[in-house]
Parts: C-alpha cells; sequence; structure tokens
C-alpha cells in the first residue's frame, strides 16, 4: 500500500490553474489557504470587481480539499436536534437550510464553471451500528420532516441490500439530497475559476505574518511583502500561529482513508446497488464509498491524532471495511493517506474577526459543501452583497485548557471509544 492520496495521484494538482510568481504591491484581499474557504471566497470577490491574492503554503488544494472523501451532505457537524436545543428552533431552521443550499450552491458552482469532477447526486445512507441506535431513527425522521421540511426515508433490515451488500448493520435512514465527487478535480476547478476571474493564486508560498500598518496590513510571504485592505484567514485544520488569537478556537483532529483496487463491476453492484456515500452511527464513524471509479473507499478517524503512522491507520481501516464487507476479504487496498479536519469546542461552523482580520472556518467532516458556502457567505459579507450569516452571528466558544497543543485528544478518543460502547 503506498502512503499517497489517491484523488491526486489520479488527478495531479496544478492540472488547469496558473500561480503567479510576482508579487503585486497592494491588493484589496489577501486570503491565507487555497482550499475550498479560500478559493470560493476569492471567487466571489473577485466577481465583485475586487483584486484577490491567495496564498498557501504548499500546492493549491493540498489540504483538506483534495484528501476528503468527496462526500456532499446535509447537516453540520453538530447534530440538528442538539443545534435547536441550544439556540432555538428558528436558528435551527436557518442552520439546517444552509446545509442544503450548501449542496445546491456546489451543484451550481461546478456547472456554472463548468468543473468536470465527477459529480453525482446519489444520495446517502447513514447506516445503525446497533439495534438501539435503529431505534431512535424513525422519531429523529419526523422531527426533521415536521419542523425542518426535509424528507429522510428509514430503510429497515430486511431492505437493507437494496442499499449496500453487507448483513452488518441494523438498518439506516437514506437522503436523496447528497452527492459526491472527485475532492482534487473539484479544488482544482475552482482554482482555474479563480484565475478566470483575475485572482492571482501563489502556491509554496507561506505567510509568515500579519502586522496593521493603518489602514492596511502587511502580509509578509516567503518571497516578500504586499500591503492588503482586508485579510482573510481560510486555513482550517491547518491553522497555525500566525494569528495566535485563532489557534483556541480551532483544533486539528486527523481523518484517515484507504483506497482499493477497482473492484469487478458486479461486486461494486453488490455493495452499493445505488452508488450512495455512507457513514455510520459511531462516535468513532466510519464514512465510505465507491470511488467514480469503481473502488472502495473507506474512512475513519482512528485515534483522533493527526501523525498515526499510515501503515498502522491502513492495518486498523482495512480490518474495518473487512468486517464490514467479508466480500472485500481479499481485496487489495492501494492507497492509504491522512488530513486534517479543523474542529470547534462547539462543533459548529464560525465566521468570525478578531484584530480586524477575517476568518471562517471548523467544519468537521462537512467541509466539501460547508467550506463551499462559508467562504462563498465571507465573500458575499465582505463585499456588502449579504448583510447578516447566522454563523457569525453564534458564540464561538473556546477552553481555558487549549492555546496550541491539543494534548487532550487521547483522553477525548478513550471517552468516544467509551460512548461507543455504552451506546
Ligand atoms: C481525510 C478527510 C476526509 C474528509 N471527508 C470529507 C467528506 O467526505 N465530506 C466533507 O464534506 N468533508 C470532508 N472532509 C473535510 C473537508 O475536506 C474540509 O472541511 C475542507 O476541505 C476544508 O477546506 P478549507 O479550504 O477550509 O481548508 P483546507 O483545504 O484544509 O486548506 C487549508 C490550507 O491552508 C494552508 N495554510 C495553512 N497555513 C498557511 C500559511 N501560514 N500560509 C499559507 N498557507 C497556509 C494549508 O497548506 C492548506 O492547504 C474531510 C477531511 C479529511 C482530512
Amino acid at each position: 500500500m503506498i502512503p499517497q492520496v489517491y484523488w491526486t495521484e489520479e488527478y495531479p494538482l496544478g492540472k488547469t490553474y496558473n500561480v503567479s510568481t510576482e508579487l503585486p504591491d497592494k491588493v484589496d484581499f489577501v486570503i491565507i489557504g487555497g482550499g475550498y474557504t479560500g478559493l470560493t471566497a476569492a471567487r466571489v470577490l473577485a466577481k465583485a470587481d475586487s483584486s484577490v491574492a491567495v496564498f498557501d503554503e504548499k500546492k493549491i488544494g493540498w489540504g483538506a480539499s483534495s484528501r476528503n472523501g468527496g462526500m456532499a451532505t446535509p447537516g453540520l457537524k453538530q447534530d440538528i436536534f442538539k443545534i435547536y436545543k441550544k439556540y432555538g428552533i428558528e436558528y435551527a431552521k436557518e442552520f439546517w437550510k444552509a446545509s442544503v443550499d450548501a449542496i445546491d450552491l456546489l451543484e451550481n458552482i461546478i456547472q456554472e464553471e463548468k468543473i468536470n469532477c465527477d459529480w453525482s447526486r446519489n444520495g446517502h445512507i447513514a447506516l445503525a451500528c446497533k439495534q438501539s441506535h435503529y431505534d431512535k431513527l424513525p422519531e429523529y425522521a419526523n422531527w426533521i420532516q415536521k419542523e425542518l421540511g426535509h424528507k429522510k426515508t428509514l430503510v429497515p433490515k430486511e431492505e437493507i441490500h437494496s442499499e449496500i451488500g453487507t448483513n452488518y448493520y441494523f438498518g439506516g435512514l437514506s437522503d436523496e439530497v447528497s452527492g459526491g465527487l472527485q475532492p482534487a478535480k473539484y479544488v482544482d476547478g475552482l482554482a482555474k475559476a479563480c484565475n478566470d476571474y483575475g485572482v492571482q493564486l501563489f502556491e509554496n508560498n507561506r505567510v509568515h505574518s500579519i502586522k496593521k500598518l493603518g489602514e492596511v496590513y502587511e502580509v509578509v510571504t516567503d518571497i516578500g511583502a504586499l500591503k492588503a485592505k482586508k485579510v482573510i484567514i481560510a486555513t482550517n485544520g491547518y491553522t497555525d500561529m500566525l494569528v495566535p488569537e485563532l489557534k483556541p478556537k480551532v483544533f486539528p483532529v486527523g481523518s484517515y482513508i484507504i483506497v482499493s483496487d477497482v473492484l469487478p463491476e458486479k461486486l461494486q453492484k453488490k455493495l452499493s446497488p445505488k452508488g450512495r456515500m455512507f457513514y455510520d452511527s459511531k462516535w468513532f464513524i466510519n464514512y465510505f464509498r465507491l470511488t467514480p471509479d469503481g473502488r472502495m473507499l473507506w474512512g475513519g478517524r482512528n485515534d483522533l491524532s493527526t501523525d498515526l503512522d499510515l501503515v498502522e491507520s491502513a492495518s486498523i481501516l482495512s480490518r474495518q471495511v473487512r468486517t464490514v464487507f467479508p466480500d472485500l476479504e481479499k481485496t487489495t487496498f492501494t492507497h492509504t493517506w491522512t488530513g486534517k479536519l479543523g474542529i470547534t469546542f462547539d462543533l459548529m461552523p464560525h465566521i468570525g474577526e478578531v484584530n480586524g482580520i477575517h476568518y471562517t472556518f471548523g467544519y468537521g467532516g462537512h467541509g466539501l459543501s460547508i467550506a463551499t458556502y462559508l467562504g462563498t457567505e465571507i465573500g458575499l459579507l465582505l463585499s456588502g452583497q449579504k448583510k447578516r450569516s447566522p454563523f457569525e452571528e453564534i458564540s464561538h466558544q473556546t477552553m481555558f485548557f487549549y492555546r496550541k497543543d491539543p494534548w487532550f485528544l487521547p483522553f477525548a478518543a478513550k471517552y468516544y471509544q467509551f460512548l461507543d460502547w455504552i451506546s
């Protein structure tokens, strides 16, 4: 098995976009982070006639935006019922609608910018790992239908084979709104669209410091300094100490993936008859799907750390996938990789500002659509095309015990294992 992202092996980044090498003296916006957030924000701002420069310390799209499962599903990292309990029904409706609109927005951008990224809306199933998990689903589905007007369909265990080729699960809940794509193709296409609107893209160019100089910011990069009227931080799980006040607001969690050889067509049809996206009901969630070219992609969080050895990760994940799908016992898994999710303490994405510097992050495992949505949203807010966003109105919780190093993750991992055991 090779320690490499399958998506960027199939489609190396940089196929369609051009990078700049000479810094302008001054721009309206500097955006730090060249993933979905940074690029969708840049796209909106450049369309509104602002001058924009995007910087990534690696290749454009190198972060989670080319490493993810490529699954766009409604909802946020925080459960919608808990959102309702905490913020009330009006906010719950607004956040849910945003998560559904985010998938429409993703589709619209793909169509408008003609991004060939294997997008298909095949729906997803949330799978119950225990009978007790399944027993909660009817009430949950009814509540979502009644309060949020969103249809989810119960799939009892007797019918599960119409959705997935295993006896492992106790049933599930299907949702037709979801879709899947090839992440590297999508982020590459976004970068090309940014080029077309005049955005300057700088890659392999780290931003080292941001300093307020009167009315503007001086941004120091690997190849020199430039001035910007406004700065947006779009670094999510890769947020470092560049703006020290931001670090306590988001912490990185590792997510890990393995991908198999191309499966025989008959086996593909058996394992996923409708080409769904899947995730299960555990705290230590597994997510999986067939790739557009017919491989099994299986992902999980392992121990939440960001530095688990990729061979060890592959052995954990391949044991899991073979337990669920005994048909894959002899299948070869070819690629193993990881990337960083950005998680906030309230499990909500946020738009905010510190010292006049703007940011948006904290999408958990929903960033394909939500980063696209919040990147667009921050662009609309900063160009005056939108007046408010619920994501900037809720308070952004921090914890006294976290400033720089997420030392608490091994303890959180143990706690989640315990919850999986007792639930
Ligand atoms: C393994 C994995 C699986 C996932 N699966 C899914 C999924 O199936 N569905 C889903 O919706 N979401 C999924 N996600 C989450 C989703 O990929 C992310 O939420 C989303 O890509 C975040 O996009 P972003 O642009 O905010 O950040 P990123 O794409 O992570 O980009 C941040 C960038 O900032 C750059 N950077 C950091 N500091 C600096 C600096 N000082 N100077 C210059 N550049 C800097 C980094 O190099 C990086 O490229 C997954 C994530 C991972 C890791």
